[in-house]
């Protein structure tokens, strides 16, 4: 062990998020000596204000709906209304829980936190408050912060961080990017009765997503009377005494309350001193080899610092395979394209590997087969009142390579998609086994007969 009195640590961490935490934890699991070092809380953007938060206010919203729609089911509800403060009360009350937990966890695994704002001084050393802690390994796990495309935030026209913590539901709302944070917002605002605007600058909604989704995306915000308007970019947005203007580059203008700024995330290094310690930065982000080593001898970065995806499970998988790496243990990388995707707008949409268009590039058209398998046959969607489809993608003759689902509560069905990319599953593999009746899950197996040419809830 090293010698952890005179701040000497195997290892320490810069940034006690989702990246950050994971690698302190598994590192003591392996005899490590940790150091984890941390401005605000630990856990960072997706349990403070991030993912938890998010989800936490898609569940009100999904109540907000059903007390709407009881008649469809036989049951006299009536929405009365959205009481901001007990929203923002329930999420909290999640998000505590969670923090005490980990904060038992980190506790308990021994790992020493240090507090406040650490800068790298050298490759090996981190200053947090006058303070060295050295370490023979560092691992850099300072996340990411939101993009504004120079907007001035403040007033009327936030980030996501300000949009978790309002405390009445604005009346109407402009949202700049229509991509995951984007379309979570405007399905929340909705179903509170905002009248919501997405404003996307590429052709579609949740542009990354296969072409179908965005599609399906599209059709159920058109009839949740979600507004927007994809292929046209902003031009300006001013704050007035009353509201805010937004301009568009054709022209129109649009008079809101509050405008969404949710146009993605950028990396959070400046002024941390990486670049004066020879650490490679390009355009503010660490690149990093596959087994996340910087350019610099034992300096490692984790999570959305490293150009890629930004999921929290992705930093995660990150530090776990850092501790791992500088333990000996030879981990397999983590590879960007077998990480799941969800985003949680309703309906939900839920994703991993190759979209269709990808797939043809990488195989050639006549090598590639699609399965679209629409949830209009699956039993337990038709109980939840969704539609949507699960679309799974084959190399011909080969195996499945991209599974694109959307519909109501579809994320909890990407565990078993991500199996089948990652392990190579052949949709006749998947077909074997059996899928319980009535689930949503039955949908990823009857996709998977179908394709393999003995369809069971739909046609050949
Ligand atoms: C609105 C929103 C919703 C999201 N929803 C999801 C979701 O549903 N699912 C999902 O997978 N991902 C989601 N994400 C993304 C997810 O939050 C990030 O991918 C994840 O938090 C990245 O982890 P990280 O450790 O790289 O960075 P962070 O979680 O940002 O952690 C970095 C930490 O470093 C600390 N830090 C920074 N600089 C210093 C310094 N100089 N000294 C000390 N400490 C420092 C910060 O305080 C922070 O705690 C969402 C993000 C947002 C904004």
């Amino acid at each position: 062990m090293a010698d952890v009195a005179g701040n000497n640590f195997d290892i320490v961490i810069l940034g006690g998020g989702s990246g950050g935490y994971a690698c302190a934890l598994r590192a003591v699991q392996l005899g490590k000596s940790v150091a984890l070092i941390e401005k605000g809380k630990l856990g960072g953007t997706c349990l403070h204000t991030g993912c938890i938060p998010t989800k936490a206010l898609l569940h009100s919203a999904e109540v907000a709906d059903l007390s709407r729609e009881g008649d469809k089911y036989g049951i006299k509800s009536t929405f009365d209304g959205v009481d901001m403060p007990a929203v923002n009360a329930y999420k909290d009350g999640v998000i505590d829980r969670l923090y005490k937990g980990l904060q038992g966890l980190i506790k308990s695994g021994g790992i020493t936190v240090v507090e406040g704002e650490g800068k790298l001084v050298d490759p090996k050393t981190v200053e947090v408050n006058g303070e060295r802690y050295t370490g023979t390994n560092v691992v850099l796990a300072t996340g990411s912060v939101s993009r504004t495309l120079g907007l001035d935030i403040g007033g009327r026209v936030i980030t996501s961080s300000e949009a978790l913590t309002m405390s009445e539901v604005p009346d109407k709302v402009v949202i700049i990017g229509g991509s995951v944070i984007g379309v979570e917002f405007a399905s929340v605002w909705k179903s509170f009765g905002a009248d919501v605007t997405i404003i996307e600058g590429l052709p579609t909604l949740i542009p990354l997503e296969d072409p179908s989704l965005s599609k399906q995306l599209e059709r159920a915000f058109r009839k949740r009377k979600i507004n927007f308007k994809t292929g046209v970019k902003f031009s300006s947005v001013e704050q007035t005494e009353t509201g805010v203007t937004v301009s568009l580059e054709d022209g129109t203008t649009i008079d809101t309350d509050l405008v969404l700024v949710a146009v993605g995330r950028g990396p959070n290094s400046a002024g941390m001193g990486y670049e004066e310690a020879g650490i490679t930065v390009d355009r503010g982000w660490v690149p990093t080899n596959e087994r996340l080593a910087t350019n610099v001898d034992g300096v490692f970065a984790v999570g959305d610092l490293v150009p890629g995806l930004q999921l929290a499970h992705r930093g995660f998988a990150h530090g776990i395979f850092v501790a791992e790496e500088i333990a000996g243990l030879n981990p397999q990388p983590v590879i960007d394209s077998g990480i799941p995707r969800v985003t949680y707008c309703d309906p939900e949409i839920a994703s991993v590997g190759l979209t269709e268009p990808q797939a043809r590039e990488k195989y050639g058209d006549d090598k590639v087969e699609i399965q679209d398998y629409n949830l209009g046959g699956n039993g337990k969607s038709q109980i939840l009142g969704t539609a949507g489809s699960v679309k799974l993608v084959r190399e011909k003759d080969g195996p499945i390579v991209g599974v694109h689902m959307i519909g109501a509560r579809y994320g909890e069905q990407v565990g078993e998609a991500s199996l089948m990319v990652n392990w190579e599953a052949y949709p006749e593999d998947v077909a074997q086994f059996i899928h319980a009746h009535p689930t949503q899950n039955e949908a990823l197996g009857e996709a998977a007969l179908a394709l393999a040419g003995k369809p069971l809830h739909s046609h050949a």
